[in-house]
């Protein structure tokens, strides 16, 4: 579905990826973990056409995307759910949600689509005329996912979805990818810096160390790999 072929990626001159190649397959869920500063989140705002590669070629569904806009991107069924939320806090709940689905004209699928979430996160129905801001990390959380979700994205990208959240919501969180995985056939490419989860709930990992990919397994694996073990996984 998603094939990434030796990326490089700067800011500026900085250079944040050095060659990164890796592949997602449709109906899978791909975790990509590291450290700090690793280039995890440059990788998705390369693959979402807002940091651009300087070289390399990435092919979504058969086509190169490499100069392709972002909202083209989004059109063409990539949806982005930054780190840190990003939603829109003066606007309500539903609001934000609309803002998912603004590149979309089936306005039928978009009702369904709103049922459909609120299917997944009740309480962001009962906080539907809500300004965003005033909704607990956790349901900011689950709002920035279903507001990517209404774009009907057939790769939904995560950026670090358990930052700053308590464990009980995280795992609801975590859940819920699976969920949309399974239930919806949506393929998740997820980034973590909390690495236990991100590959307990994925089908195969890669490994991220200075702009590099150092390490790609399956999950299970990666899990039981003691280099893994000791610089990712606190064992
Ligand atoms: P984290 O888990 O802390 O978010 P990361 O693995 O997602 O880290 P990136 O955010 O992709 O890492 O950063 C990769 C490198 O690129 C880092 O050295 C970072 O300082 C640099 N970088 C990221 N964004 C910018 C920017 N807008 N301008 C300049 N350098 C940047």
């Amino acid at each position: 579905m998603l094939s990434l072929n030796d990326i490089h990626t700067y800011y500026g001159n900085i250079q944040a990826l050095k060659g990164v190649s890796l592949e997602v397959k449709e109906g899978e869920i791909i975790s990509l973990i590291g450290a700090n500063g690793a280039g995890k989140t440059t990788t998705l705002m390369s693959i979402s056409g807002i940091a651009p590669p300087r070289s390399g070629d990435i092919r979504f569904m058969g086509e190169s995307i490499n100069r392709v806009n972002p909202n083209q991107i989004v059109s063409m069924g990539i949806s982005q759910v930054p780190e840190g939320r990003r939603i829109f806090p003066y606007l309500t709940v539903l609001e934000n949600l609309d803002m998912g689905a603004f590149l979309r004209k089936d306005a039928e699928k978009i009702k369904s689509d709103l049922d459909y979430v609120f299917g997944l996160f009740p309480i962001l129905e009962e906080r539907r005329n809500q300004p965003g801001g005033t909704l607990s990390g956790g349901e900011q959380q689950m709002l920035a996912i279903s507001r990517a979700l209404m774009a009907r994205p057939r790769l939904l990208l995560l950026d670090e979805p358990s930052l700053g959240l308590a464990p009980l919501v995280v795992k609801q969180i975590f859940e819920i990818i699976k969920k949309i995985n399974i239930e919806n056939g949506t393929t998740i490419f997820l980034v973590e810096q909390n690495a236990n989860l991100a590959l307990k709930v994925a089908h195969r990992g890669y490994v991220m160390e200075n702009g590099r990919i150092s390490l790609a397994d399956s999950a299970e694996n990666l899990l039981a790999n003691e280099a893994v073990k000791k610089a990712y996984l606190g064992i």
